[in-house]
């Protein structure tokens, strides 16, 4: 979805009941249900299973809710209160995103009558199917993974990277935005995950494999490779140029440079593991922007 890609949306059939994962950012909500809904031969798009509240994967919530009045919309009870009120989020948000904020658009509040919290492990039954969640902290605190049992399928949100398919090349980076992105809780998420039994995993940032042993081999590298070039980054005062330069000798990451988007995401996601680095070594303005 969206120009350029931003988003792969994710359809769970259940026969007489419907889920979308995720509703999407606002400024693509309309065009991802009506795309949903013309997919469906009898059953109603009943649900919205988001993985956290991050605006690129629940932001067109409360606009999901305006389009289809009967919309439920599943959400880690943790980030629930952020969609009945998204002052805050919505701040946040601009200043991690700054530009790329526009390219979503706007989080307004989700009336809770639409919302559903869930705990850690609670499930829902989607028609004659069961998706669970889990809950998957690290990428911010009210990460959760979804998890369709029947067929084994993880819907990952954000707790296990990007997942860049390029034909030739495969390879993972962690996002891992300011200001609460907590590397050590990501990787204790992965570890928690690995124990699930998974036969695909759907990222929606961009794509999904059913090559599952290579997946976590991927997320285990680029997870390391973006911790260990940021403590160095922090220790030698890198400026961001060495410290893109340092991660593209690890990962194919060059060609995505030259995305203006990509390129955004990925300098966000080097300023939140920088944050987390600084706080974990107790280091204060100890690197060079
Ligand atoms: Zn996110």
């Amino acid at each position: 979805m969206g120009k350029p890609r931003v988003l792969v949306g994710y359809l769970v059939d259940g026969g007489s009941e419907a889920a979308i994962i995720e509703t999407g950012p606002s400024k693509l909500v309309e065009e991802y249900l009506s795309r949903a809904a013309s997919q469906l031969d009898t059953g109603r798009l009943g649900w919205s299973l988001v993985s956290h509240v991050h605006l690129d994967h629940a932001g067109g919530a409360w606009k999901a809710v305006e389009l289809y009045p009967d919309l439920r919309v599943g959400v880690y009870e943790r980030g629930y209160k952020h969609l009945v009120d998204p002052s805050r989020l919505a701040g946040s948000a601009r200043e991690a995103l700054g530009s790329v904020y526009d390219v979503w658009g706007d989080i307004r509040p989700t009336p809770p009558n639409n919302l559903v919290g869930f705990k850690d492990g609670e499930a829902v039954n989607i028609g004659s199917l069961t998706v669970r969640l889990i809950g998957a902290p690290g990428h911010a605190p009210h990460s959760a993974v979804w998890y369709l049992e029947d067929s084994r399928v993880l819907f990952s949100g954000d707790a296990l990277g990007i997942y860049i398919d390029s034909g030739a090349t495969r390879f993972v980076w962690p996002t891992t935005p300011p200001p609460t992105y907590d590397y050590d809780l990501a990787i204790a998420t992965i570890g928690k995950i690995k124990k699930l039994k998974i036969d695909a995993v759907c990222f929606p940032h961009y794509g999904y494999s059913a090559n599952v042993d290579e997946v976590f081999r991927l997320i285990d590298e680029g997870f390391d490779v973006w911790f260990e070039v940021t403590k160095q980054a922090v220790l030698d005062s890198w400026g961001t140029d060495v410290i893109l330069e340092q991660l593209s000798k690890r990962l194919p990451i060059t060609p995505l440079l030259k995305d203006e988007y990509l390129r955004s995401l990925i300098l966000m996601d080097i300023r939140g593991m920088l944050d987390f680095q600084q706080k974990k070594m107790g280091v204060k303005n100890g690197y060079k922007t």
